[in-house]
């Protein structure tokens, strides 16, 4: 270990996350290494390090709001006693193939729910069987989005069965979302990527800051490219991390140029240790208004959304602001729902030389 890290720090965190049930702390070596160039250039709590060690402020600071699961995903599991299977928009559903990523992320929004459970793939075949028929009996569902943890994890033969069994169904489309893109590009081994191809799967991956693409992320995204697979982004709005324009505009023109299109950026999930990472809506407000003014088209078309319980909220789902007492009311098809804002009061606005330290230094 890069011997500028606060040991104490780390251990103080291994003893809240086995008492609170949340994702120990798992870094990839290839991870790892540019944190610790980060962690050499500028200390601890730099943006490559906040994704997946624990800050001082993690386990100090608490917003209003939190909650163990803020989307409640408890609401939308349509096959009775099954919980890999989730549904909540009508033409799509989600299934959760892992509860196991390569690297945890230190904002994860379901850190409590994979915490608490182990290895799923025991059970996953019986799940299967149960999705398909539930399809069956849904019509409407145009996709099926292969989630988790990490899908990527999954046996290639695995993920081919699923593939091949909704494929059978008629569904025309399949969805795979991935962070190992970053945190171990191997992961995306050529037999995942002759399966993707295949099977015409999109591929979405979960980058968060410009810095986490180097070469070899590079070479492994071109490869996928000459696969024909296509290529998606999107990541969470996250303080310490990307809460900065710049940071965006850079990230949204490497992908670009590496043909990756970014979908959306989402604002982050109200759950239980989440202050650190979060933004008060203003401000996510201020940084999306400067990337339109100052930015290409292919920049600003991205939709910055905010996953909330009754669907994904826009700004023009905004019906009111409370600005004294910090809620944003949003209403979905009809269904309002009470959004708590962050306090500006408790969000330190972060500085450009730290997210962006190669450039400045
Ligand atoms: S990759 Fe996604 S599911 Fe896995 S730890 Fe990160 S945020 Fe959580």
């Amino acid at each position: 270990m890069c011997n500028n890290y606060d040991e104490s720090l780390l251990e103080r965190f291994k003893e809240v996350a086995a008492k609170e049930h949340l994702l120990p702390t798992k870094v990839t070596d290839f991870y790892k290494k540019k944190v610790d160039k980060e962690v050499a250039a500028i200390g601890i709590g730099g943006p490559l390090y906040k994704c997946v060690y624990p800050t001082e402020e993690k386990l100090s600071l608490f917003g209003p709001g939190e909650v163990d699961d803020f989307v409640q995903e408890y609401n939308h599991y349509p096959v009775e006693g099954n919980t890999d299977i989730v549904r909540q928009y009508p033409n799509r559903l989600l299934f959760m193939t892992t509860e196991t990523c390569v690297c945890n992320c230190s904002y994860c929004f379901r850190t409590i729910k994979l915490a608490e459970s182990g290895d799923i793939l025991d059970r996953i075949k019986n799940s299967l069987d149960l999705l398909i028929e539930y399809l069956k009996g849904q019509p409407e569902i145009e996709e099926v989005i292969v989630s988790g943890g990490d899908p990527a994890l999954v046996p290639v033969s695995l993920l081919r069965e699923i593939f091949t069994r909704v494929r059978e169904l008629g569904i025309p489309h399949l969805r795979l979302h991935t962070r190992s893109i970053v945190y171990n590009p191997e992961v995306l081994s050529d037999e995942l990527i002759d399966l993707l191809a295949e099977f015409d799967v999109r591929l979405v991956f979960h980058i968060m800051h410009p810095y986490e693409i180097c070469d070899v992320v590079r070479a492994k995204i071109e490869q996928i490219r000459k696969a024909n697979i296509r290529m998606y982004n999107q990541h969470p709005l996250l303080a310490g991390i990307n809460d900065d324009p710049e940071v965006l505009k850079l990230l949204y023109t490497e992908l670009d140029n590496m043909r990756v299109r970014q979908m959306s950026a989402f604002t982050p999930d109200i759950i239980a240790y989440s202050a650190s990472f979060r933004v008060p809506y203003k401000r996510i407000c201020e940084i999306f208004d400067y990337l339109n003014y100052n930015s290409s088209g292919w920049v600003n078309a991205i939709r910055l959304v905010g996953a909330i319980p009754p669907g994904k909220a826009r700004r023009y789902n905004i019906t009111n602001w409370d600005q004294e007492e910090g809620i944003i009311t949003f209403e979905i098809n009809g269904v309002p729902f009470e959004y708590v804002d962050f306090p500006e009061e408790l969000y330190k606005k972060s500085d450009k030389k730290t997210l962006l330290w190669k450039k400045y230094k």
